[in-house]
């Protein structure tokens, strides 16, 4: 199985508007979605997400089988309280992530669901939630080292079928974020990080990517809290070594949201 990282957005407001009123770079982070239905030979088995948006004091898996909505953000539109995504869990998954990460301790939550950083991009690749899809939190007290040591430890389950998709923003900057004002031109230090960015990422230098509060002025406000930049580490600690990587949809909204979206193998 190939492993993905995809961008989100500013809470699920991408997804929830009239698509076609949205920034190219959405419509064509749509389009590329859809496609990921179809990016595997065969289609994967259930899908690993570690979103962003799942943080616990110790690593957690979903372990529900038929895991609830969560509408966890505030001040949008009503109807992005209303979507209903009933895609099945997979405790069995969950059960195998605890062995791969032991003796690291890992804690079963029968009662976490589909938060947005999962929904709001599935909803577009699976509309029918016809494939089991288990979460993974993430800790952002923790080092990006320990993230990524977790990522390198989940990599046997692409042999399993299993698709490991990590959602988040390589850049992503709310405070500088053009909310429903007219479309600005992006931030340098956005793009300048970016691209810094992707070239690690082709070139291997992982270090560099999880010593990234090293990284300067760029970084750090790409990236002023670690919880959207973290599930891009599971990501490339999942590559294998020489093995490709792609860039499937890039492009910047609202100044400071990077929509960069990573393809392993
Ligand atoms: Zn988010």
């Amino acid at each position: 199985m190939p492993v993905v990282f995809v961008p989100h957005g500013g809470g699920p407001w991408p997804f929830i508007r009239n698509p076609l009123g949205a920034p190219d770079e959405l419509n064509e982070l749509a389009g590329y979605l859809r496609s990921v239905r179809s990016l595997p030979k065969k289609p994967p088995r259930a899908l690993l997400v570690v979103s962003g948006h799942w943080e616990e004091p110790v690593p957690t898996v979903m372990t529900s089988a038929h895991p609830p909505m969560l509408y966890d953000y505030y001040g949008f539109p009503p109807e992005s309280y209303t979507v209903m995504w009933p895609a099945p869990g997979d405790p069995g998954l969950a059960l195998r992530v605890q062995q791969l990460l032991a003796p690291l301790p890992v804690k079963l939550d029968e009662s976490w669901g589909f938060d947005h950083g999962t929904w709001s991009v599935l909803t577009h690749v699976y509309p029918d939630a016809d494939v089991p899809v288990v979460q993974l939190s993430i800790n952002e007290t923790r080092p990006a080292a320990f993230h990524f040591e977790v990522g390198k430890r989940l990599a046997p389950l692409r042999d399993e079928g299993v698709l490991i998709v990590g959602s988040g923003n390589l850049v992503h900057n709310l405070h500088t974020y053009a909310w429903g004002r007219h479309m600005p031109e992006p931030y340098d230090w956005a793009i300048r990080f970016e691209e810094a960015a992707r070239e690690m990422m082709m070139a291997g230098e992982y270090q560099a990517l999880i010593d990234y509060e090293t990284l300067g002025r760029d970084a750090m406000l790409s990236i002023p809290t670690p919880d959207h930049y973290l599930p891009l580490l599971y990501v490339i600690a999942a590559r294998q070594q020489g093995e490709a990587i792609s860039f499937p949809v890039e492009g910047i909204d609202g100044g400071s949201i990077s929509m960069l979206t990573v393809r392993v193998g």
